[in-house]
C-alpha cells in the first residue's frame, strides 16, 4: 500500500483516504464521492479496528462484508485502491502487546469518551497508522461521528501529519435516521422508533433558532422528545461548544454548538448530532 501511495505521490497526484470499518452504506459512499471531488487518487480502507472496541462491545459480531463492500465501491467508481489489512498488518506485535499509542487529551473526556474509555485512543492510533501507510493529502470523515472528527482533526494538526481533514455531512434515511452499520442490529420495533434521535435533535435546533439560550432547557426539550419512544434509553444528551467539546453555561450568539446524543435500543447503541450556529437577535 505504501509503495502504491508513494508512486501516486511521485506522479504528482493528490491522494485522499476514506477510512472505514466496512459494511458500507450510502454514508460511506458520500465520503468516497467527496474524496473523488477533491483528489485524484482515492484509497478506501476497510478495517474493523480491535483497539477501539471496549470489553463487551460488538467487535466480534461487527458485520464483515468485504465482497459486498468491494462490489459497492466498484459500482460507485473512482476508487483507486482498497486497503483491507489484517490485524497483524496494522499491529505488528499484535494488538494485545501493542506499546505505541496516540492519545488526544481533553477533547476525548466527554460525550462518547466518558462512556467508552479507550475508544478514541484506539481510533487515533489506527488512523495515525493508516496515514503513515496510505500517505494521503486529505482524509474524509463523517460528521455523524462529530467528536471523532474533532479529535482526529486535532491529532492530524498536532502531529504535523500534513493531512487535511474534511468533514462530510451525515447521510440519513427518509425518516431522519442516520445511516449506520449498527442499524442492522435493530428489531423492527426498535427501527420504527429510532428516528426519535433525529426528532430530538431537530427539536433542539428549533429551540435554538427561536432564541433559547439556556442549554438545560434545550436538553430538557430533547429528553421530552426521546421519552415519546418507549424503547429508547438515553446514555447522554448534551450541548457542547464545538471548539472545546465542553458543556456551555449559556449559548453565545454567533458561536456554534454541538447537540449530541447516544441512545440505546436494547443492546444497540446509536449516536447522532447536529451542529447549530447560534443566531443573534438581529438574525431572527
Ligand atoms: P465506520 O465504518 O462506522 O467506522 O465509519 C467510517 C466513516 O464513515 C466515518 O468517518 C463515519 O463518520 C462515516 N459515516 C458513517 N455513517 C455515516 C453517515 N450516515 N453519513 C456520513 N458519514 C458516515
Amino acid at each position: 500500500m505504501r509503495s502504491l501511495a508513494e508512486e501516486a505521490r511521485r506522479a504528482g497526484r493528490r491522494l485522499a483516504l476514506v477510512p472505514t470499518m466496512g459494511a458500507l452504506h450510502e454514508g460511506h459512499l458520500a465520503l468516497v464521492r467527496e474524496a473523488r471531488s477533491r483528489a485524484d487518487h482515492v484509497t478506501v480502507s476497510i478495517f474493523v479496528n480491535p483497539t477501539q472496541f471496549g470489553p463487551g462491545e460488538d467487535y466480534e459480531r461487527y458485520p464483515r462484508t468485504l465482497e459486498a463492500d468491494l462490489e459497492a465501491l466498484r459500482r460507485v467508481g473512482g476508487v483507486d485502491a482498497v486497503f483491507a489489512p489484517t490485524v497483524e498488518g496494522l499491529y505488528p506485535y499484535g494488538e494485545a502487546a501493542n506499546a505505541t499509542w496516540v492519545t488526544v487529551e481533553g477533547l476525548t473526556d466527554g460525550l462518547c469518551g466518558r462512556y467508552r474509555p479507550g475508544h478514541f485512543r484506539g481510533v487515533t492510533t489506527v488512523v495515525a497508522r493508516l496515514f503513515n501507510v496510505c500517505r494521503p493529502h486529505i482524509a474524509c470523515f463523517g460528521l455523524k461521528d462529530a467528536q471523532q472528527f474533532f479529535v482526529l482533526r486535532r491529532m492530524a494538526r498536532e502531529l504535523l501529519t500534513g493531512v487535511e481533514l474534511i468533514g462530510v455531512p451525515t447521510v440519513r434515511e427518509a425518516d431522519g435516521l442516520a445511516l449506520s452499520s449498527r442499524n442492522a442490529y435493530l428489531s423492527p420495533e426498535e427501527r420504527a422508533q429510532a428516528p426519535v434521535l433525529w426528532k430530538a435533535l431537530q427539536a433542539a435546533e428549533a429551540a435554538i433558532q427561536r432564541g433559547e439560550l439556556r442549554p438545560a432547557a434545550i436538553v430538557e426539550r430533547m429528553l421530552q422528545m426521546l421519552a415519546t419512544a418507549p424503547l429508547a434509553r438515553p446514555q447522554y444528551v448534551e450541548l457542547v461548544d464545538t471548539e472545546t467539546l465542553q458543556p456551555v453555561d449559556r449559548l453565545e450568539p454567533g458561536r456554534e454548538v454541538l447537540a449530541a446524543l447516544a441512545i440505546y435500543f436494547g443492546q444497540t447503541r446509536l449516536i447522532d448530532n447536529v451542529i447549530v450556529r447560534i443566531p443573534s437577535p438581529t438574525d431572527r
